[in-house]
């Protein structure tokens, strides 16, 4: 149970965020897949990440201190058609060196929209979470926007190209910012992983 969520600092620049002494979970995702959503669902506070971020805004590193026990980071989302080379290597650079080297990051979610067929994208970077033992889960969001047996199909699909890339399956949720559907058990697995 999420009681209190407060904004804290965003960054560019990895080595300037807060000093790790706190457990830490980070959120990614392809721009427009419904991370703030998500994160403004689970913290039960509307406007607490920005959402429809917009293509060429800065990159940032978003940190948030939830009660006053551990970090929930909004990562700065991929895959925007319109962004030029300059600005998807600052984002490549600035995330693969946070992601790295982040001493205090328990997980990372990485935010699949449940109602495309498995994107390269996603795949590429769950590839490159892998190589670097970066512990990447999965979130399927949108559940709202299809049948049920729809996201199923899809689910498992992703899944099962994911099999190319770890070697046991990774944890994964199915949710709706929509409905609250899947909140539960997400902040269940949270719970135990800041615990840790
Ligand atoms: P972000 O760019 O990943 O932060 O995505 P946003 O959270 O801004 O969401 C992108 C769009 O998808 C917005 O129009 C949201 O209202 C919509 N959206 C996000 N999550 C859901 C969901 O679970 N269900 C439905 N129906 N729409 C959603």
């Amino acid at each position: 149970m999420i009681k209190k969520a407060e904004f804290v600092v965003s960054n560019s620049d990895p080595s300037k965020c807060p000093k790790p002494e706190r457990a830490e979970i980070a959120f990614i995702g392809r721009s427009n897949v419904g991370k703030s959503s998500l994160i403004n669902m689970i913290t039960g506070k509307k406007d607490l990440a920005k959402t429809s971020q917009k293509p060429g805004k800065t990159q940032l590193i978003n940190h948030f201190m939830i009660n006053d026990q551990w970090f929930l980071v909004d990562l700065p989302g991929y895959g925007f058609a319109k962004v030029n080379v300059k600005v998807k290597e600052g984002w490549g650079n600035m995330i693969k060196t946070y992601l790295t080297k982040r001493s205090n990051l328990c997980g990372v979610f990485v935010l699949i929209d449940s109602r495309l067929e498995p994107q390269k994208i996603d795949l590429e970077f769950l590839l490159w979470c892998g190589v670097n033992g970066v512990p990447a889960a999965l979130i399927f969001t949108k559940a709202d926007k299809q049948s049920k047996t729809k996201t199923n199909q899809n689910v498992q699909k992703f899944l099962k190209k994911t099999e190319e890339i770890f070697e046991e399956a990774p944890d994964y949720f199915v949710t709706s910012s929509e409905t609250g559907f899947g909140k539960e058990s997400l902040l269940d697995f949270i719970d135990e992983l800041v615990k840790e």
